[in-house]
């Protein structure tokens, strides 16, 4: 088995012949088949992987052009177009589906020669922060096969865990890339809103949405996302600022970093997480970092806002299913009405439809000020407070999840307490800014958790670099 390396490495490995890249692609297969009952992939792609793999080392050895990807492995979640391949969304909505053209991020990845190994299980349309709202049963977290890996991307942050790809990309609505990372102990970057074209990825709240990555370390996936990132044509909130080319450097010695004691006293942050956040705060300011507290008044408010403003979006992006223009359909109607009732009522899980109903309500005629408008005043408030705060320092420093992570099952009846978990994260994508989860050690037992930082919008090389650097420094 080819142990866990970098992207750089790899490709000098595969340069001096180490190994070829259908020996390295073996190596990923085994270790997914190895691990299969974590439940990580919904299909792994064995011989079209291992057709592509040959097909790059005829290339090497003919001195063709490599793309800058060679050598890279990616697992791609299910809520991510790829051409010709299955795409349910983790839902039996879109039973049978299948993708009739690549989104452009994997169009990107694979323009440069990167290889996808296989779809992995997340939570139905992004819905959840544990991967078990899932058709397909639910993931297991490689560190405690008793407990949940996060979500939605929980099989994404798996994947990379488990050394069965390099990379993955999931999706972040509210934090399903980086909270997922922390409760596998993987690096996860949610990019700025529009960094990532979202053409070909399926909506769940669009205002929010950004395709992510999670890896084994920052300049994998600075490199991954400097390819993925850039304007669209086909995505009209995609951002036109250039991203440069990944230049991995660290971070200027001295950074100033903000800090909240309103999200870090919160009553419902774990302990052990709490006191690893003000121990990183500390050995950040022995290292030469300025860590300043800042005021932050709209702690009550992050995921309230959050959960009106996404479910309202996504009630109206989940119209769209139907039972007439994909996957399943009812074949128990007797009328079109119906067939659209039967379809979606067959279709749609419990927790989509829970939000279907929340979403209906808060944009529904008689409280869609009270509710929806007021949301959208709020989230502009916080949007602008943020801005405040990243102008007079370079991060901001948080907690990835309030909670380690948890039993399979243990929350199952309690959506609320699950919402809240999310404090932490949401605000990335309340304000569109970029964060990044960065592995930070474990608790006594062993559970990994991750902290959370934030920049300034379009700064995530910033992110990664200071990511790099911050590894040395973070209690094990
Ligand atoms: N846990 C959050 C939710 O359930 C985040 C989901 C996401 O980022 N897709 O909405």
């Amino acid at each position: 088995m080819i142990p866990k390396k970098s992207l750089i490495e790899i490709q000098s490995d595969l340069g001096s012949g180490e190994y070829s890249m259908s020996e390295l692609m073996t190596s990923y297969l085994e270790l997914a088949h190895e691990h299969k009952s974590l439940n990580i992939y919904i299909e792994v792609y064995e011989d079209e992987a291992l057709a592509e793999a040959k097909r790059l080392d005829e290339k090497m050895k003919n001195g063709g052009k490599l793309g800058t990807l060679y050598g890279c492995v990616v697992s791609v979640k299910d809520v991510i177009s790829h051409k010709d391949h299955g795409l349910s969304a983790a839902s039996k909505i879109l039973e049978g589906y299948t993708s009739p053209y690549n989104a452009t991020a994997i169009e990107r990845l694979l323009a440069e020669d990167a290889i996808i190994i296989g779809r992995t299980n997340c939570d139905e349309f992004g819905m959840g922060s544990a991967n078990e709202n899932s058709i397909y049963g639910p993931t297991k977290n490689g560190v405690d096969t008793e407990r949940v890996p996060g979500g939605s991307s929980g099989a994404a942050a798996v994947s990379v865990q488990m050394n069965t790809c390099l990379i993955a990309l999931g999706s972040d609505t509210g934090g399903s890339v980086r909270q997922p990372a922390s409760f596998c102990g993987v690096y996860g970057l949610k990019p700025s809103y529009g960094r990532i074209s979202r053409y070909g990825l399926i909506a769940y709240a669009s205002s929010f949405d950004q395709i992510g990555i999670l890896g084994h370390n920052p300049d994998d996936i600075g490199i991954v996302l400097e390819i993925t990132a850039g304007k669209d044509p086909l995505d009209a909130t995609s951002s036109s600022h250039v991203a440069a080319p990944y230049n991995k450097k660290d971070f200027k010695s001295n950074p100033k970093i903000a800090y909240f004691p309103s999200l870090i006293e919160h009553e419902k942050l774990d302990e052990s997480i709490k006191e690893n956040v003000l121990h990183t705060i500390n050995q950040l300011r022995l290292a030469g970092a300025s860590v300043i507290a800042k005021d932050f008044e709209f702690a009550d408010y992050l995921v309230p806002t959050y959960y009106v403003l996404t479910t309202a979006e996504a009630s109206t992006n989940l119209s769209r299913y139907d039972g007439v223009r994909y996957g399943h359909r009812s074949l128990s109607s007797d009328s079109l009405e119906d067939m659209y009732v039967n379809s979606r009522t067959e279709g749609f899980g419990k927790e989509v439809k829970r939000r279907i109903m929340l979403g209906t309500y808060v944009l529904s005629e008689g409280y869609f000020d009270a509710y929806f408008t007021k949301a959208q005043q709020v989230r502009n408030l916080i949007t602008e407070e943020m801005s405040k705060v990243l102008e007079d320092c370079d991060f901001l420093i948080l907690p990835t999840s309030t909670t380690l992570p948890w039993k399979i099952g243990e929350m199952a009846e309690d959506p609320v307490s699950v919402y809240l978990s999310d404090i932490y994260t949401v605000l990335a994508n309340l304000t569109g800014l970029p964060a990044i989860s960065i592995p930070s050690g474990t608790n006594v037992e062993g559970l990994p958790f991750g902290i959370q930082l934030m920049s300034k919008k379009y700064s995530e090389y910033d992110l990664l670099s200071i990511a790099k650097s911050l590894k040395l420094t973070t209690a094990t």
